[in-house]
């Protein structure tokens, strides 16, 4: 009996070793899956902007051109470092959220600040569609790291601005519901499709048979999430408008301290 019993969990090691085996074999893969995915963008989205900027200062040195080309040459060499900057800065937060590096300075935040930072940042990018803003009067105070919030609306209104037609109007909002605040981003694009709603926030995930003209790396919501989460915070996406069009992408922030006002 005693040896049945020993060849039994003899038996059961062997088969542990072998699940265990199986699963550092699929953590490997898909850490090399990551690892080629994000030296792929890296490479690309470094290079795109660089492109421009490298072709655009290549035109004004060389050129003598009227004032109007060289402001619009200057734009672009503008336009696409702020992106480069924009991208970078998603780079290190990726990299400080996957070492647990980043510890979030939570304060009381004024919303309404937080919104006017965030729009003066993207003037340029939102130049072709139409900005609405909707501030709930009485807003409280959210409890939130001020810089890493702005980063996480640059990331939805570059999208918004990316994937919206121009002069469509993109609407940003901000009101209290329970003791969170909800900040969404309401654009009037393709829309996600239902069944990628919850996976666009996952690290290189872009939406299969979108629009693969757009520059786009596949991290930016990925980011988001994990910021706004170290905050405390959820994100959701989903349809903008009832009959199912567009997209709306909403972060909840909890609340500084109930019946503070801004
Ligand atoms: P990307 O760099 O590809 O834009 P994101 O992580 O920001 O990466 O978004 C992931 C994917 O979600 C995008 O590739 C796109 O397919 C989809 N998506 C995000 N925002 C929008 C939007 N406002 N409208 C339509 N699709 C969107």
């Amino acid at each position: 009996l005693l040896d049945a019993l020993i060849d039994q969990i003899a038996l059961a090691l062997e088969r542990l070793r072998l699940t265990e085996d199986l699963a550092a074999t699929q953590l490997a893969s898909e850490t090399e899956r990551l690892r080629a995915a994000l030296l792929n963008s890296v490479s690309h989205d470094l290079r795109t902007p660089l492109v421009t900027i490298i072709g655009a200062a290549g035109h004004l040195v060389e050129g003598d051109l009227p004032a109007a080309a060289r402001r619009d040459l200057a734009e672009n060499i503008r336009d696409e470092g702020e992106r480069l900057d924009r991208y970078v800065q998603n780079l290190l937060d990726m990299t400080r959220l996957g070492h647990g590096a980043l510890k979030p300075r939570l304060v009381a935040l004024d919303v309404a600040e937080l919104i006017g930072g965030a729009r003066a940042r993207m003037k340029g990018v939102l130049r072709d569609h139409r900005l609405r803003v909707e501030l709930a009067p009485d807003l409280p105070l959210a409890s939130a790291d001020a810089v890493l919030m702005e980063q996480v609306l640059v990331n939805i209104l570059d999208n918004a601005a990316k994937y919206a037609p121009e002069g469509s109007e993109i609407v940003l909002q901000a009101v209290q519901r329970g003791g969170m605040i909800d900040i969404s981003v309401t654009d009037q694009g393709p829309g996600i499709p239902e069944a990628d709603l919850t996976r666009v926030f996952g690290m290189f995930y872009r939406v299969a048979g979108g629009d693969r003209q757009r520059a786009g790396t596949g991290l930016g919501l990925a980011i988001c999430k994990g910021l706004v989460e170290a905050m405390g915070g959820a994100i959701r996406a989903e349809a903008g408008a009832p009959d199912g069009s567009g997209t709306r992408i909403v972060v909840s922030l909890p609340m500084d301290a109930p019946g503070r006002v801004a």
